[in-house]
């Protein structure tokens, strides 16, 4: 199904088989966790402490992200999970740190400090880690 508008969906079936194309083969499954170490990018957490891991797309399918090697992360299950839960706060998170960068460039410390203490918020319940916020 694709989305035309608000609401408003038509089935196409070269979209769905696009989409498809975009998924991951196992050969670049296995180049991706062999880049990542084996561990999970948030995380670091493996197959030796017990946590299986999984290949997930950086830039989602859906956003137009590519089955490349260079737009391939590996998760653990909990967090591959918890980024597909918490998709919806990711801009959020964007917004902030540009919003940081900004009142950093200009001295604005009440600004930075505002959006430094929202970001530790972010940072102490582990949500949306693949997206870096450099202090
Ligand atoms: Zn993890």
């Amino acid at each position: 199904m694709i989305k035309i508008k608000k609401g408003v969906y038509r089935y196409d079936p070269t979209a769905v088989q696009k989409k498809e194309l975009e998924d991951f083969t196992a050969a670049q499954k296995a180049e991706i966790m062999k880049r990542d170490g084996y561990r999970c990018v948030i995380c670091g957490r493996g197959p030796k402490d017990g946590v299986e891991l999984q290949v997930d797309h950086i830039r989602s399918k859906d956003d137009g992200g590519k089955a490349e090697i260079e737009n391939g992360e590996t998760l653990c299950a909990q967090h591959n999970f918890q980024k597909k839960n918490y998709k919806q706060t990711e801009s959020g998170k964007r917004f902030f740190i540009r919003l940081y960068e900004l009142a950093k460039a200009k001295n604005d410390n009440n600004l930075k400090d505002f959006c430094a203490e929202v970001l530790e918020v972010y940072e102490k319940n582990g949500v949306n880690g693949h997206i870096v916020w450099k202090k």
